[in-house]
C-alpha cells in the first residue's frame, strides 16, 4: 500500500493519541504536537485539567481502544485498575436506583493520568510516530482551499516554524483554538451547537484500605434538570484510591474547602459517597472543573470546505462528561478517519470523515443535551424536548425493569441500537437478576 506522507496532529491528549495510532499505519510519518511537556509516568498536566476527575470508560469505548492497542485492559488491570460488570454499578437517580443486572458490559475504572501514559507509551514506541512537546500551534497554513500544516511556537527556545503536512488533524480539545486559527485565516467559522447544563465537578482523592472490600467498585448519583441539581460519584482507582466527585447542575458546585466539600458530601443521598468521604483519608487538594456544558462545531457544513483538515475528540465536540462519551465518541472518530483516507484520496476523505462523524455524535449529543435544556427557561427544540420525554419515561421505569435497565446501558454504552429499547420483552428474564428494585433499597 502506497503511504500518504506526513501526517500532523496538533494534542497529545486522548483523541490525538488515539488517531495518531489509528493514521500510522496509512502515513510515512506522523507527528504530535503538545504544548503541554509530556512526563514519562502517569501525572496530571496542564493541558489535560479533567484528569483530576473521574473518567468512565464506556464498553464500546473499552472494545476499540482493545484493538487500537491490543492488552491495554490487562496493562491496565496490572497497574490495579479493579475489573466489574456496569449492571453492577449502583446509580440513584431522582426516580430510585438501578436494579443489578449482569450486562457483560465491562467496567473498568482508573485514573484519566494511567490510561493516558498508557496509551502515549504504545504511540511512543511505534516507529514513524515523533511526539514534539512543549510545541504550541498558533496558526494554520492555508493555501486555497488546502490546509498544508500548522505555525507552531517552542515553547523552550521561543521560536515559531511553518510545519508542513499532506493532512493536518486538530486535537486541542473542549478549548479548541481552530475557530480563531479559521478567522486568522479569512474563512468563515463552523456554525456552533452550545447547551450549557451549568455543570461543575468537584473532586478529591481519598485512600482505599488495601485489601478493603467495601461491596461497590463505583457508585453515582445522578443530576437531573431541573429537579436534581446536586450529585456525585466515587470510583476505586489504581493505587488502592478513591476519587470522589461531587456534581453541581444548573449553576451549583460543590465548594472547594474541606469542610465545604465533607457538607456537600453529606447532602447527597448516595451512602457510598458519603461512606468515603466520611471514613477514608484524603489525599491532596480538591480541583474544581466548571462551565462544563456541551458545544458542537459543525466543521461537517464549513462552507467552503477545507481539505486535508479533519477535527477530532473535544475539538469537534465536547459533551456534557456526565455521560461518558467522550473517550468512545474519540476513538470510533479515529478508526472513521482512517477508514476515509483508506477508501478516498487524501484530498476527499476528510469531507467524508466529517459527514460520518456526525453518526457518531447524534446520540450522545441528544442524549446529553436533552435533559440539560431543561435548566434553561428558552424554548428547546421538537428533537430535544422529544429526547427528554424518553429519557425521563426510562428514568421512571428503570428502578422497576431491570431488563430495560440492561438494554439501556447497551444502548448508552453505544453497544446496542436505541431501537432496541422498542422491543417486547421476553415472559423470562433469565439474563439478568433484580435486587431492590424499589426506590431506595438498593445499598
Ligand atoms: C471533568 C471531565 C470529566 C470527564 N469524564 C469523562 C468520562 O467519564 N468518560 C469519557 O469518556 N470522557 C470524559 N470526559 C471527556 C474526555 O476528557 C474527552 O472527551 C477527551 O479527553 C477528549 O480528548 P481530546 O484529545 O479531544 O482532548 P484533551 O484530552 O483535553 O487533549 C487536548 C490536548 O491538546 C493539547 N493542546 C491544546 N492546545 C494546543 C495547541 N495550541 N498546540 C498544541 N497542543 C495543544 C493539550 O495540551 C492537550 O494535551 C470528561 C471531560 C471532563 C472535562
Amino acid at each position: 500500500m502506497t503511504k500518504h506522507g506526513h501526517a500532523l496532529v496538533v494534542g497529545g491528549g486522548y483523541a490525538g493519541l488515539v488517531t495518531a495510532r489509528a493514521l500510522a499505519s496509512l502515513f510515512d510519518e506522523v507527528s504530535v504536537l503538545d504544548k503541554d511537556a509530556l512526563p514519562d509516568r502517569a501525572a496530571h498536566r496542564p493541558g489535560t485539567p479533567q484528569s483530576r476527575h473521574p473518567h468512565a470508560l464506556l464498553a464500546r469505548g473499552a472494545e476499540l481502544l482493545e484493538g487500537l492497542f491490543p492488552g491495554l485492559r490487562e496493562e491496565l488491570t496490572g497497574h490495579g485498575a479493579p475489573v466489574s460488570d456496569f449492571g453492577h454499578f449502583p446509580m440513584l437517580y431522582p426516580t430510585g436506583w438501578s436494579p443489578t443486572v449482569r450486562t457483560g458490559l465491562v467496567l473498568q475504572t482508573f485514573s484519566r493520568p494511567l490510561l493516558e501514559f498508557l496509551i502515549r507509551r504504545r504511540v511512543q514506541a511505534l516507529s514513524n510516530v515523533s511526539f514534539h512537546a512543549a510545541t504550541e500551534a498558533e496558526a494554520l497554513l492555508v493555501q486555497g482551499s488546502r490546509v498544508t500544516g500548522v505555525v507552531a511556537r517552542s515553547r523552550s527556545t521561543g521560536r515559531t516554524a511553518a510545519r508542513e503536512a499532506d493532512l493536518v488533524v486538530v486535537a486541542d480539545g473542549r478549548h479548541s483554538r481552530l475557530p480563531s486559527w479559521l478567522e486568522k485565516a479569512d474563512r468563515p467559522p463552523a456554525r456552533r451547537l452550545q447547551v450549557d447544563g451549568k455543570l461543575a465537578y468537584t473532586s478529591r482523592l481519598y485512600r482505599r484500605p488495601p485489601g478493603s472490600d467495601p461491596g461497590f467498585q463505583a457508585s453515582l448519583q445522578a443530576t437531573v434538570a431541573p429537579t436534581t441539581p446536586s450529585g456525585g460519584t466515587v470510583i476505586a482507582i489504581e493505587d488502592d484510591r478513591w476519587l470522589v466527585c461531587l456534581f453541581g447542575a444548573g449553576g451549583i458546585s460543590a465548594p472547594t474547602t474541606p469542610e465545604g466539600f465533607d457538607a456537600y458530601a453529606a447532602t447527597l443521598a448516595n451512602p457510598h459517597v458519603q461512606q468515603v468521604v466520611a471514613e477514608c483519608r484524603p489525599i491532596g487538594a480538591i480541583h474544581r472543573y466548571s462551565g462544563l456544558g456541551g458545544h458542537w462545531n459543525r466543521y461537517d457544513r464549513l462552507a467552503p470546505p477545507l481539505r486535508r483538515l479533519a477535527v477530532v475528540g473535544d475539538a469537534l465536540c465536547a459533551l456534557n462528561p456526565l455521560y461518558g462519551h467522550g473517550m468512545t465518541v474519540a476513538a470510533r472518530q479515529a478508526l472513521l478517519l482512517r477508514n476515509a483516507i483508506t477508501a478516498h484520496s487524501l484530498d476527499g476523505a476528510c469531507g467524508v470523515y466529517h459527514r460520518h462523524a456526525v453518526r457518531t455524535l447524534l446520540l450522545p449529543w441528544l442524549m446529553t443535551t436533552s435533559l440539560d435544556r431543561g435548566w434553561s427557561p428558552e424554548p428547546a427544540p421538537l428533537s430535544a424536548r422529544a429526547g427528554r420525554s424518553v429519557l425521563l419515561y426510562l428514568l421512571r421505569r428503570i428502578p422497576r425493569n431491570p431488563g430495560l435497565y440492561g438494554r439501556f446501558l447497551n444502548v448508552q454504552h453505544m453497544v446496542a441500537s436505541p431501537l432496541t429499547l422498542l422491543l417486547p420483552f421476553p415472559q423470562r428474564q433469565s439474563h439478568s437478576h433484580s435486587q431492590g428494585q424499589s426506590q431506595g433499597r438498593r445499598p
